[in-house]
């Protein structure tokens, strides 16, 4: 697979939002509402925007995040749905959420059969910690999610850092959360989304540094300060991961972050490794 993987991108169905979350993201998307709404009810339309945007493939970020966002487990078959014609250029990515599933783990067994290439795991969306399976836990489901990922080999993404649509909370963020489940699920890939910005990109660096199966997902940050955000970025370059989180809000375009990412002046190398190659590695035939 050649081309720009942008690994974070959220065409999700928006009638499901809650209506104050939906003010706060529609608000945010004057420009390009309309494209986004045309590419959420037509793959084909998101299809023709990579292409004008120089984009090969995107993995489509869904969550169940019904009493905070109003994403139910429906999102789930609404993805696997949207990207079955175009299975090469998209793809599917979905969660079970433990404090709504009495069967956490056949739940996520049954996605990944249905081909789900990623599970997503939002903290400050689902209110639960990334490591709450831990010391008498309340959710030991969420153990069953990451061990069923693990056997399956399919990646699990986090996200880290802030959010600050209304009802999100935002002392689930820590990345160093994640560092227990690296610990106690080493074969599992676990992708840092956000790289824990803007608090915790600290904490992010070391647990990509301490765990070799750790990666850092960038989307969510202004391209043009990341290296002000990983001053030591190049160090783990094979480890990071192409993402721009669009159509967030503050997020400029699926072409506009790689331009401004160009711009930084890193190597030919390292930018196609960020851009294409880890990607690749990370996904294999996915
Ligand atoms: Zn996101």
């Amino acid at each position: 697979m050649s081309g720009i993987t942008d690994l974070h991108v959220h065409i999700q169905p928006w009638n499901m939002l809650k209506p104050d979350v939906s003010r706060a993201l529609a608000g945010s998307r004057h420009h390009d509402h309309q494209l986004i709404e045309a590419c959420q009810s037509d793959p084909g339309r998101l299809i023709a925007h990579l292409d004008s945007e120089g984009i090969q493939r995107v993995a489509l970020i869904n969550y169940s995040s019904p009493d905070v966002m109003g994403f139910t487990d429906k999102v789930n078959e609404w993805v696997l749905d949207y990207c079955k014609s175009y299975r090469d250029r998209l793809l599917p990515v979905g969660s079970v959420h433990p404090r709504f599933s009495s069967h956490p783990g056949d739940e996520a067994r049954r996605l990944m059969d249905a081909g789900m290439c990623m599970l997503k795991v939002h903290p400050s969306h689902q209110l639960i910690h990334a490591n709450a399976y831990r010391d008498g836990g309340e959710w030991p489901g969420l153990a069953e999610i990451y061990g069923v990922a693990q056997e399956a080999g399919v990646p699990v993404m986090i996200h880290t850092g802030t959010s600050n649509f209304p009802g999100a909370r935002n002392k689930y963020g820590n990345p160093m959360e994640v560092d227990d489940v690296a610990v106690d699920f080493p074969e599992l890939d676990l992708i840092l989304a956000h790289g824990g910005r803007p608090l915790w990109m600290d904490e992010a660096f070391f647990v990509l540094r301490r765990h070799p199966r750790t990666w850092l997902d960038v989307s969510g940050i202004p391209p043009r300060r990341l290296l002000d955000y990983f001053p030591r970025l190049e160090s783990m370059a094979h480890k990071v991961l192409w993402g721009t989180d669009w159509p967030a809000p503050g997020v400029p375009g699926l072409a506009a972050n790689v331009a401004s990412f160009r711009e930084l002046g890193l190597s030919a190398e390292i930018q196609d490794a960020i851009l294409e190659g880890n990607a690749a590695r990370l996904l294999g035939t996915r």
